[in-house]
């Protein structure tokens, strides 16, 4: 059995909110609130989920751009979760991230040269000359051309910029991505273009991604495995073929009937599911889906299922789905 490169125990990151005058803790947004995830060498997985699920804070909390409230983020055989500080900045190297907004995460007032060299600097990579060849060599690897890099990011366009983006997190050689909805802010046409070029660079330097998508239809392009989260947890984890052939968590059911499908014969019915997604400060009890969820029983409400396998390594987090009661 392959050793997983990232393994996520009971990942928790709870957001305080103050109230009153003295600003006291009056309760927690639970953004992600017991998450357990594994990334194996190579391969790339998915995460995707509805806005507000909490998939985009466990990637900032996995990298500790935010620091984790509870849980282990075993990297390397280290766990990010408790480095030092120092010690947590020299394993950025190995865990880079591409951002969603790609103009955002760039500085406006640098070219994009002194940009992907601040990257190698900063970990002190290489002598000048091997920067200035390592840089000229990642910029025509994204599709971009020498010239681009004495340009600054006002220069490109969304399709361009992302492609620095992803350039900056190439060119250190990380061992991990984590790429947080890095084509939501591109035009559709352009969108196909970048994943295809992840794709492609996934497969030229053996990538291991975390692909972050609210986009079922996007992660389906391009992951091997995906994990579903709905309100701060995990509810299914699958090979990419069983969770769109044999989705079992309701929920799951529900976000890809609404995913349009290329041969007419495949037609799915579309589940409407009721009511909004819960505020994550007061999130449901049990099950917290079962407000939602066409299925729900009365152990639903009171029981927190967990997420365990059914098969073939498909994780369901489901009373029902475990119990087998719930028709495939
Ligand atoms: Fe629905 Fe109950 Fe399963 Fe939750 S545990 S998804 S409420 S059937």
């Amino acid at each position: 059995m392959t050793t997983p490169l990232l393994e996520v125990k009971g990942l928790k990151q709870h957001f305080p909110i103050k109230g009153g005058f003295l600003k006291r803790t009056v309760g927690h947004v639970k953004a992600v609130d017991g998450i357990d995830l594994t990334v194996y060498p190579g391969e790339t997985l998915g995460i995707v989920g509805e806005s507000g699920c909490g998939k985009s804070t466990t990637g900032r909390t996995i990298l500790r751009l935010l620091e984790p409230t509870a849980g282990e983020v075993w990297f390397d055989g280290k766990d990010l979760a408790t480095l030092p500080k120092e010690e947590m900045r020299r394993m950025r190297k190995d865990l880079q991230m591409i951002f969603q907004d790609p103009y955002a995460s760039l500085n406006p007032r640098m070219t994009i040269r002194q940009i992907l060299l601040e990257s190698l600097m900063v970990h002190n990579i290489g002598t000048k000359e091997e920067r200035e060849r390592v840089i000229e060599e990642i910029i025509q690897v994204v599709g971009l051309r020498k010239e681009h890099l004495n340009r600054h990011p006002h220069d490109f366009s969304g399709g361009q910029r992302q492609r620095i983006g992803i350039a900056r997190a190439l060119v250190v050689k990380p061992k991990l991505i984590i790429a947080d909805e890095p084509v939501s802010a591109l035009d559709v046409s352009i969108q196909s273009q970048v994943l295809n070029l992840l794709k492609e660079l996934k497969k030229e330097f053996n990538l291991t991604l975390m692909f972050i998508s609210h986009d079922l239809s996007v992660v389906k392009h391009l992951c091997d495995r995906i994990a579903v989260m709905y309100l701060g947890r995990v509810v299914e984890i699958a090979d990419k073929r069983a969770l769109f052939d044999n989705p079992r968590h309701p929920y799951t059911r529900a976000l890809l009937s609404a995913v349009p499908v290329a041969k007419r014969r495949e037609k799915r019915e579309r589940i409407l599911l009721s009511g909004d997604l819960p505020s994550p400060a007061n999130p449901p009890s049990g099950c917290t889906f079962h407000p939602r969820c066409p299925y729900a029983t009365e152990v639903c409400k009171t029981q927190v299922p967990s997420l365990a396998e059914i098969g073939g390594g498909q994780l369901v987090s489901c009373h029902l789905v475990q119990s087998g009661e719930l028709p495939r």
